[in-house]
Parts: structure tokens; C-alpha cells; sequence
């Protein structure tokens, strides 16, 4: 059975690439016209016409991608498409059906031009689908335009009708007007989102690359040292590919409530942060690690991508082992580009590299599931608590993984390679439309290191596997300390540890996660029990932590909660806290060896102590 899928996804995928070089022989003029009326904003409604030059079947069938780039999940785009109307150009109306969920057939086509017109409702802010209001629009168009297979290769002219002040923008090529785009193919019409509105646009030129900076809403940022940093930030991927795949990129920002997070596409992204998460310094460097983190994707996954996703089939998931070099390699590099262009300083970096490190500590999940297989299922991944102690994330387990890789390629080359040269090979020689496989990892890496990394590669990439981070860090001269705090008399902390993470709700003291193997865990509390009481005395409302100050590791409490409305006791052993704050140092006597491989990592010299 498992075969057959594979067959079919094969034979689908040459079908696709069929159908897109031969939309290409058609003729070059070929082209579908694409009309987004915003006429009813408030309402987050949208009216789209989409013209088709004449077609030489009986049926078309016309598809909504049930999945958008970037975001390896499907998702209910078809279900905001109504009033779909078909029509030839005297205006006669075609019948049409629908064959799955995101598949309108329409029947009696033959050598007629298409017309179809249906109302799509955009109301998915934080899905970064489609978003339309009374100040903006922001539309990913795999979650707004049809496409056939005769239709995804031809060239599409995008005209937008919107409230006058609106101004529009995009990374697609620009028409005859400011409202108005080109897209070279489908392809490229749905990896290039658009943002039209009232919004707040900067301009600038580096290295004879055109950039913008699009945002929408009102919030605590300063454009203008965004702008300085984004010129500077943009400079620092030559320390990685040589070479630009784009001649103009956009930076679109949603200064926003109830939306976070951020999607690549192919010379843009699009950015959501909560309106007042810019001022202070943590808040500006998380957005200026997600700015280089999308910039990364800019090679890594929108220029070379695993052969899964190559090219992309919107009708169904797209498998791949490699998910984790997509975003976990990302994440990892983005550090390069935070650390050589001095927007981050090592003492920033230490912290996170400290997060990261006692978050893997904290993920029981990380003895459960490979990159590699996180990296296939990321499909059905849920993340919460089940996903925590039986999962790993294809970002952080996959920084991880690229970090043990940098290293190794770092001390088989006696610093004169890094994982940086490997994802420059992986740029040179798999760029779209070709793809990669293992295999060819594996031979970029043997290419780089002049070594064999089959063993490597079936360790850390295809089981899980246990890091010594005390052994990673010593190879850049760094060592780990903790914080003790601990005999403080004045300190709130608690000594003890459950294992609960509890998230105050209507009904009390509700439990959102329990680690694996943790008192609470053996104690037989899981998600969603309401805490209700500890030892007989009621919890107040978010008390929990601070009543546990009162107790030491080793002792008994009584903990009563309700399950399903019913009222339940356990004893829980409390445990002690585990050794916390996390510190990342540079040992104080680093030796040369120690600073030259820090400075072969990160590009910046190693920071003596003070
Ligand atoms: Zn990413």
C-alpha cells in the first residue's frame, strides 16, 4: 500500500513537473488575469475573478491548495470560497462541481476561455493566510486564487480594487500601476504574499539590492533603527552563499494583537509581532532574530529545498526526512548573520544558546523521536504536552543537529570549513528546480571534510541521541555555570519541583503539562486536572508556586484536584528544583586553540573575561 502512495505521489509529481514545462511551451504570452476587488473590508470580504485564455478539454479542474509554503500543515483554505460562478467570455454560464474539498470541476470547457468568479472571505490573521479589514489586506494567494494544472505554469496579472488610500505591496514584479503585479507563475504568485493598506513603507539600497521594510499597524517600534539594522543585517549573508537569488526583497511587519510569528517566501516574508513587543532589547532582538531567521530561508528552502517538497504538490502533504535541515539549520545560522554584523553580542548569544540547551534538557521527547522523524511527521505535529514528552520540534532539535555538525566539520577541517560551506554547496549545486536527497548531504559533506559521514549521519540524524553539551562547549573555550540563588533568604523561587506547568483559566488551577518521568508525572496528574488544593488548604489563584516555597525536596504533599468534574487526592514526592538558570561562560583560561575555533564559529573574537 505504502508503495502504491509512493507511486502515485510519483507519478503526480511528474505530472506536475510535466504540466509546468509544458504550460511553458504553450506560449510564451499565455496568461491568467486575476482580479481582487476588496469592496466589503469591514466584512473581510474579497471578490476574485480569474480570466483563463481558451482550454482544450471538456472539464478543468480547478484547485485551492490545501496547505500554504512555509507552513507544513493543512489547512481549511477552501472552506472561505462561496458564490463560485463559472463562465465562458459570451458570458454563458458552466456547470461545475465539486469533486473533493478543494476542487471545483467545470464541465463543458472545450476551446472556451474560463471565467471564474467567487467571494472569498479572509478573516485568518494569525494563520498568515488571508487577512482583510478596514486598514489592510494581506493575501497569501494559495489561500485566495484557483489554479489548474494547465493554469500553475502560465504567467499571471494581478489587479487589485481597493479603498483609495491603500497603497500595495509585494515581492512579485510591479504592473502598469501601483496596484497592480505580475507573477511569472503560480509558483511564484503563491510564495510572494500581498500587503495592501494603510501602512508605513522605507526604502533602501545595499550592495545594488533593492530592499523594503512594509508595516502594517501602530505599536512601540522605531522604523528608522529597524531600517539601519536591516542593512546591515541583509550584508552578512555573503559569510554563507556566494550569491544573491533576488534583485528586490520585502520586509512586511504586522504590528498587531492576537498574531506572532513569521513566514519566508520567495523575496519577501511577512512578520507578526504583537503591536508593543518592540522596544525593549529582548523584545527588538527577538524581532531582529526572526528577521535573519526568514532572511536565511531566503537560500535555505525558497533556492534549495529536500526533494519532498520539489516541487511543491498543494493538493496533498509533502514528505521529507529533512524538515529539520530546512528550519532547524535555519535557526542555527541565523545567529551567524546576528553575530557578524555585531546585531547581537556574545553575551546575547550565551543566553540563548543557554534556552536552547535547557529546553532540550527539559523535552523528554528528545529520547522518543529523531530529527529525522520529526522532520516526516511535522504534518501531524501538535506540539503541547504529549508532543513535549514523545516529540521533538524540527526548529530546536534540529539547531541542535546542526550545531553537533558545524562542530564535527569544524574539527575534521581544522577550522577551515564549517556548516556554513555545506549549505553554500547545497545552494551551488541543488538549486531549484533540482533538489536534494541524503545522499547528496552526505556527499556535500564528504566534498567539505574530505570524510565518510554515513555513521555520523544514522547517529544524530536518524536516532535520537544524548549531547554532551559540557564537551561541546569547551571546543570554543565556553563553559556552563549556574546561578544558586538558592540560599537567598529574600529569594521568592521555590526549592522544590513537580514537573507541572499549571495555566490559570475560569476554572481554577488547570494543568497544561506534565514532564515525563516528574513527581507530578509518577503522582498521576495529567493536563487539564484542576488544581484545587495542597496538604487540605485551598490554592489561591496563581498561589501555586509561591506555596510551594514552603515546602523541601523529598516531602509528601497532599494534592487534591478535580479530573472531569470529580474530586481526586494524590501524594506527590516533591523533587528538587533542577539546577536552573543556565549560564553560558568563556572559560577564564581559554586556550589559543579554544579562541581560534570560537572565532572560526561565530566570526567574532572570543570574549575575553572581564
Ligand atoms: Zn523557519
Amino acid at each position: 500500500m505504502r508503495e502504491l502512495t509512493r507511486m502515485f505521489n510519483y507519478k503526480f509529481k511528474l505530472l506536475i513537473a510535466m504540466s509546468l514545462f509544458f504550460a511553458q511551451l504553450i506560449s510564451a504570452n499565455a496568461s491568467v488575469k486575476v482580479n481582487i476587488s476588496i469592496e466589503q473590508p469591514e466584512h473581510h470580504l474579497a471578490l476574485v475573478e480569474l480570466k483563463f485564455e481558451q482550454v482544450h478539454k471538456n472539464k478543468v479542474n480547478f484547485h485551492l491548495p490545501t496547505w500554504r509554503t512555509g507552513r507544513y500543515q493543512t489547512l481549511n483554505l477552501a472552506n472561505g470560497i462561496r458564490e463560485f460562478i463559472a463562465k465562458d467570455s459570451q458570458g454563458n454560464v458552466l456547470s461545475w462541481k465539486k469533486t473533493d474539498k478543494s476542487t471545483w470541476q467545470v464541465a463543458d470547457t472545450k476551446d472556451k476561455e474560463i471565467i471564474l468568479s467567487y467571494q472569498v472571505y479572509a478573516n485568518q490573521l494569525a494563520k498568515r493566510t488571508r487577512h482583510i479589514d478596514d486598514s489592510h489586506a494581506f493575501l497569501d494567494s494559495s489561500a485566495v486564487v484557483m489554479y489548474s494544472d494547465v493554469s500553475r505554469g502560465l504567467t499571471h496579472n494581478i489587479q487589485l480594487v481597493v479603498p483609495e488610500e491603500w497603497r500595495s505591496f509585494s515581492g512579485l514584479e510591479i504592473g502598469g500601476n501601483e496596484h497592480q503585479f505580475i507573477a511569472s507563475n503560480y509558483d511564484q504568485l503563491v510564495d510572494s504574499p500581498i500587503e495592501t493598506g494603510i501602512n508605513e513603507h522605507h526604502q533602501f539600497n545595499v550592495d545594488s539590492r533593492q530592499y523594503e521594510l512594509v508595516i502594517w499597524g501602530e505599536g512601540n517600534f522605531d522604523s528608522a533603527k529597524m531600517v539601519k539594522d536591516l542593512q546591515i543585517l541583509v550584508k552578512q549573508s555573503k559569510h554563507i552563499w556566494q550569491g544573491y537569488p533576488f534583485k528586490r526583497y520585502v520586509f512586511m511587519v504586522h504590528a498587531t494583537s492576537g498574531a506572532r510569528g513569521a513566514t519566508e517566501h520567495v523575496n519577501s516574508t511577512i512578520i507578526q509581532r504583537s503591536r508593543f513587543k518592540f522596544s525593549t532589547r529582548k523584545d527588538y532582538l527577538s524581532f531582529i532574530a526572526v528577521a535573519a531567521h526568514e532572511f536565511v530561508h531566503t537560500w535555505n528552502v525558497k533556492q534549495y529545498r529536500p526533494k519532498g517538497i520539489v516541487p511543491y504538490d498543494y493538493q496533498q502533504e509533502n514528505y521529507s526526512n529533512l524538515l529539520w535541515l530546512v528550519e532547524g539549520s535555519t535557526s542555527y545560522l541565523q545567529y551567524q548573520l546576528l553575530l557578524r554584523g555585531s546585531l547581537m553580542t556574545t553575551d546575547e548569544f550565551f543566553t540563548a544558546l543557554a534556552k536552547r540547551i535547557t529546553a532540550h534538557r527539559h523535552k523528554p521527547g528528545a529520547t522518543s523521536q529523531s530529527v529525522a522523524q520529526a522532520s516526516f511527521d511535522a504534518w501531524i505535529s501538535e506540539g503541547g504536552d504529549y508532543g513535549n514528552n514523545h516529540s521533538v520540534n524540527i526548529y530546536a532539535e534540529g539547531f541542535l543537529a546542526s550545531w553537533l555538525l558545524d562542530f564535527d566539520i569544524l574539527t575534521k577541517t581544522a577550522l577551515s570549513k564549517s556548516y556554513r560551506n555545506a549549505h553554500n554547496q547545497l545552494y551551488q549545486q541543488h538549486r531549484l528546480p533540482k533538489s536534494y536527497k541524503e545522499e547528496d548531504v552526505l556527499n556535500i559533506l564528504k566534498q567539505v571534510t574530505g570524510e565518510d559521514y554515513q555513521v555520523w549521519w544514522q547517529e544524530n540524524i536518524h536516532s535520537t541521541t544524548a549531547i554532551d553539551f559540557s564537551l561541546l562547549l569547551a571546543k570554543a573555550g565556553l563553559e556552563m555555570s549556574y546561578d544558586k540563588g538558592g540560599d537567598d533568604k529574600a529569594s521568592t523561587k521555590s526549592k522544590v519541583w513537580t514537573g507541572l506547568k499549571i495555566k490559570p483559566n475560569t476554572y481554577g488551577l488547570t494543568v497544561s503539562s506534565v514532564e515525563k518521568n516528574s513527581p507530578a508525572w509518577h503522582a498521576g496528574i495529567t493536563t487539564e486536572d484542576v488544581l484545587v488544593a495542597i496538604d487540605g488548604l485551598r490554592l489561591a489563584d496563581k498561589a501555586f508556586e509561591h506555596r510551594l516555597k514552603d515546602f523541601k525536596p523529598k516531602q509528601n504533599i497532599t494534592m487534591t484536584y478535580f479530573r472531569r468534574d470529580k474530586l481526586r487526592t494524590t501524594t506527590l514526592e516533591l523533587a528538587t528544583m533542577p539546577k536552573n538558570k543556565l549560564k553560558i561562560i568563556p572559560m577564564a583560561k581559554a586556550s589559543t586553540q579554544q579562541k581560534a575555533f570560537f572565532k572560526a564559529w561565530t566570526g567574532v573574537d572570543f570574549p575575553e573575561k572581564k
